[in-house]
């Protein structure tokens, strides 16, 4: 049986390179760089260097980088450290309705605690509206969240405009870079953000480590306490085989990305104009497949069809791919990603994601596309 992966938004499959660089900090190198003899340094030296090849990929200075488990983690230390810089002042988070719920969710614990969540204008492409954000009152607003992609339909904002409107307002700026850091360039000095959080696992590293990005003048509290590792942002034993790993996914893309994105575009926009011109009542959601659209995404949904019986035809014939929705099928609900982006009714239960990778290759995607258009036709003659 065929075994085709195509939703690389979920997660990637590690780089070999990743792997070597990680395995003799799993066996022989497996000392605590927190302490003091050899083998302990040996570690410590090599968290260092990861530190030093995460900066280079996104212009940042190895002392602004901070290793944590993930996106998620490094979106809740960010939101809340922020809130802490800011509450008692403009306590209120201005963000997007389409954020992963790492962000959504902190910004309704937020709330709890006295925050309030402003959100910022959308297009019909899942961008932020730049010109509706320079017409909103911020005065109120201390700080923002604004996704530099988005994990669903793949939609990418003008980070650098977004910046410029919120720093005229003194707001602190962080974005969610984890779907675009390792495959869409990301210079944090250009995009002029004060904190970013990345992941791993989604640029051919290993699950369970990430970063957070700070611009060294802006100090916040840690969401974990303990031990004093990470600058003291974040404690706990560092894991450091998986901090390799980042280490060394970051150093690949550095070197690859270019190249990577061209391929990997050719094949997105072969996968959308076959899917769009083969396959009867379907749209393509998010931006066209300009500059506007993460390279590896295409996100389409399908009239009269049930986008998680999609996906499971499409298991059948060995392709892995995801709806890209948080929808459970028995709620018959579409995501609030789709929901934000206002998808007419016809089309809100058949979503289908389909996120490449630089292991994606043009036969998969001529095997996907006959699967899909196959699978489509029978949903629909069994839903009449
Ligand atoms: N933010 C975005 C945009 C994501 O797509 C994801 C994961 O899908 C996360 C945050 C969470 O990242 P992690 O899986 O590393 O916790």
């Amino acid at each position: 049986m065929k075994n085709i992966y195509l939703d690389n938004a979920a997660t990637t499959r590690v780089d070999d390179a990743v792997f070597e660089a990680m395995e003799p900090y799993l066996r022989g190198m497996y000392g605590n760089p927190s302490a003091s003899y050899s083998l302990a340094s040996k570690a410590k030296k090599a968290v260092s260097n990861a530190r030093e090849q995460v900066a280079e990929l996104i212009n940042a200075k190895p002392s602004e980088i901070y290793f944590t488990s993930g996106g998620t983690e490094s979106d809740n230390t960010v939101l809340n450290g922020f809130f802490e810089l800011i509450k008692g002042k403009n306590g209120c988070l201005l963000t997007t309705k389409t954020e992963h719920p790492a962000v959504l969710r902190t910004a309704e614990a937020l709330a709890k605690r006295g925050g309030r969540t402003v959100f910022a204008p959308l297009r019909e492409s899942g961008c932020v509206d730049t010109d509706g954000l320079k017409e909103m009152n911020l005065n109120a607003v201390g700080m923002a969240s604004i996704m530099t992609a988005n994990n669903e339909i793949g939609s990418i904002n003008d980070i650098k405009s977004i910046a410029d409107v919120l720093k005229a307002n003194d707001i602190l700026f962080h974005t969610d870079a984890v779907q675009a850091v390792g495959h869409e360039k990301v210079d944090v000095r250009e995009l002029n953000v004060d904190a970013l959080s990345a992941s791993a696992h989604k640029f051919h590293g290993p699950k369970g480590v990430g970063f957070l990005y700070l611009k060294d003048s802006v100090k916040i509290s840690p969401l974990i306490l303990g031990g004093g590792q990470e600058y003291g942002l974040r404690s706990g034993t560092e894991n450091v085989a998986g901090i390799v790993g980042l280490g060394m996914a970051a150093y690949v893309a550095s070197r690859t990305l270019e190249k990577e994105r061209t391929h990997i575009i050719k094949l997105r926009d072969a996968l959308i104009e076959r899917v769009l011109g083969e396959i009867p009542d379907c749209v393509l959601n998010g931006p066209g497949t300009g500059d506007l659209r993460l390279c590896n995404n295409a996100s389409f949904s399908f009239a009269r069809v049930n986008g998680s019986s999609l996906v499971i035809q499409l298991d059948m014939k060995g392709i892995c791919a995801s709806t890209g929705s948080a929808c459970s099928s028995s709620e018959r609900r579409a995501s609030h990603v789709l929901e934000a982006v206002g998808i007419p009714e016809d089309y809100k239960d058949g979503s289908l994601r389909i996120s490449l990778s630089k292991y994606t290759t043009l036969e998969e995607i001529d095997y996907a596309v006959e699967a899909i258009k196959s699978s489509v036709a029978f949903l629909r003659q069994i839903t009449g």
